[in-house]
């Protein structure tokens, strides 16, 4: 068995560490309770070639295996969870228009989605629907050379940026099983009756937007269905959502690591009774639960990877993301304890890795939901334990 990390991915992991600890973490506590877009910082993703992490060297992109993939999540999310949220939804789209998508549409959207000109994100969740994807309301009826979509979609992080914006859609709203009538439409932005409608109003995951998009009657060009036959929306999507859950577990790593380097770093200068607080044995408990979760999720993470690396990996990337998600809530909220009154101050990083870490728990499929996924593939023998 081999943990380490090859020398080419220990190299990627220090450009991305210095990145983010030079023009992240410096603004990160500001920039994010001003509700400032980070653009200073996109460009510096850009400069690194980050929007084309899962675009193929042919359109001009890095085209990452899932390991180094979910090392850029891990370093991101340590220096702002929100920097993370800008790539996430990004990287994974461009990898199902480059999986699914027809040659002339990967030829007309992926060179400049690898560069970031072009960013996109992913139109999947509803009002009424959120994991149950197949009971969505968008409709889409061809009309001639295009469709005509009508619904609304929640929560669609970049929705201001995405051009395009993959929406999954009923093609055929009276298909059984439903998933048989769903495709994906690539909407592209300015598409009349296409329209960000409003900011969500959100506990934390600053620094991204997540809207609600409204189509009414947006007519979308026949040729951008995604792979240019209808009623495979649901399986183009699912693809998508196996790198999503490694996304989010790294994201994870990346988020308990922080709280954990705040909580060291405070504990040794914080003095009390004439001593560094880090002297006192209920603080040291805290920070060796914390050190060693946090490995343990780092592991698992990467252990997951590793599996997407290898075929299909529905319980790994379910497990890891489970408890990856768990670990960074529980690191987060340990930090605050050893920060004592400071940990419930803004003016310290940990209320915001706490407000971040929450999330982490339901993006990507809920931990819930997630449990019963991992639950059928150990039940019906498609993964093993031990
Ligand atoms: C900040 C943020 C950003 C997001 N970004 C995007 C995005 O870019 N694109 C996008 O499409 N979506 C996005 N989402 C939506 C996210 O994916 C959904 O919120 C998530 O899938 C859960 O769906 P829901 O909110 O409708 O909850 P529901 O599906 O209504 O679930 C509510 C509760 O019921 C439970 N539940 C539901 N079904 C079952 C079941 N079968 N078994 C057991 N328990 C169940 C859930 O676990 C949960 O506890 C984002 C959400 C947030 C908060």
């Amino acid at each position: 068995m081999d943990f380490t990390f090859d020398e080419e991915q220990r190299e990627f992991r220090a450009v991305l560490r210095s990145f983010v600890d030079r023009e992240i973490v410096p603004v990160a506590r500001e920039w994010e309770q001003e509700g400032r877009y980070p653009t200073q910082i996109v460009a510096g993703l850009k400069r690194l070639g980050l929007f084309g992490i899962t675009v193929p060297e042919e359109y001009g992109g890095l085209d990452l295996g899932p390991v180094p993939f979910a090392l850029v999540f891990e370093e991101l999310a340590r220096g702002w969870m929100g920097i993370a949220g800008i790539l996430g939804s990004h990287s994974l789209s461009c990898r199902m228009i480059a999986q699914h998508g027809t040659a002339e549409q990967k030829q007309r959207y992926l060179p400049a989605l690898a560069t970031g000109e072009r960013r996109t994100g992913i139109g999947l969740t509803e009002p009424d629907a959120g994991t149950d994807l197949q009971g969505i309301r968008t409709t889409a009826r061809r009309d001639g050379d295009h469709y005509i979509v009508t619904g609304t979609k929640m929560w669609i992080t970049n929705a201001r940026h995405a051009d395009p914006l993959p929406c999954l859609v009923k093609t055929d709203p009276h298909a059984t099983p439903a998933h048989r009538g769903m495709s994906v439409l690539l909407v592209d932005a300015g598409t009349p009756g296409f329209t960000v409608t409003k900011d969500i109003p959100k506990l934390g995951y600053k620094g991204t937007e997540s809207c609600e998009v409204v189509l009414d009657d947006a007519r979308v060009p026949v040729e951008n269905l995604l792979g240019g036959a209808e009623g495979r929306g649901m399986q183009q999507v699912l693809s998508a959502l196996e790198w999503g859950r490694v996304n989010i577990a790294a994201r994870s790593v990346g988020i308990a690591q922080r709280a954990y380097d705040e909580a060291l770093a405070y504990s040794r200068q914080r003095m009390a009774f004439n001593r560094p607080i880090s002297d006192f044995q209920a603080v040291q408990l805290k920070l060796a639960s914390v050190a060693t979760t946090l490995q343990a999720a780092r592991l698992m993470a990467y252990w997951a990877a590793d599996a997407v690396a290898r075929g299909r990996a529905d319980a790994e990337t379910g497990m890891a993301k489970i408890f990856c998600s768990e670990v960074a809530l529980e690191a987060a909220i340990e930090a605050m304890k050893v920060h004592g009154g400071y940990g419930y101050s803004t003016e310290y990083e940990v209320e915001r890795l706490y407000r971040d870490a929450i999330l982490m728990s339901i993006g990507e499929g809920t931990n819930d939901v997630l449990r019963t996924v991992v639950a059928k593939s150990l039940v019906r023998g498609q993964a093993r334990v031990g």
